[in-house]
């Protein structure tokens, strides 16, 4: 898509620091770490968001998930990481391509989310 930021990372119109890239998917550091390895997961074909998947995306989602451990292991995250999906307004998502966060680092990365007051 024209102006998505995330296609024109794939296209190589914004730079990124790759951690991997196939025919099918793209890693890339995250500009904005949130944790000492911050990289995201992303298709190389335009899916907005999670919410707009259907059953033509199933080979491209699982090869994002099953290279995610691998790709983890090569940043050194061989005690575990977190995957997210950010998705839509209520999932906090700002940049409509979709994408996997990896998180990790030495420390765990803490609690999922904080629970509300009950
Ligand atoms: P979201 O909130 O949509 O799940 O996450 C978007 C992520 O993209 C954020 O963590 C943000 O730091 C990252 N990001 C935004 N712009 C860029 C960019 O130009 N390059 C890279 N590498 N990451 C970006
Ligand atoms: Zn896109």
């Amino acid at each position: 898509m024209k102006d998505c930021l995330f296609c024109r990372i794939i296209r190589g119109e914004i730079p990124s620091q790759k951690v991997y890239e196939d025919d099918e998917i793209l890693a890339f550091h995250d500009v904005n770490p949130a944790r000492p390895v911050h990289f995201l997961i992303v298709p190389k074909e335009h899916i907005a968001s999670l919410a707009d998947v259907n059953m033509s995306h199933q080979d491209v989602l699982g090869r994002m998930l099953v290279k995610a451990n691998e790709l983890a292991l090569g940043q050194g995250l061989s005690e575990g990481f977190r995957a997210v999906i950010n998705t839509g307004r209520i999932g906090g998502q700002e940049v409509y391509h979709l994408h996997v966060h990896i998180l990790g680092g030495p420390e765990p990365v803490g609690p999922m989310l904080t629970r509300l007051a009950s």
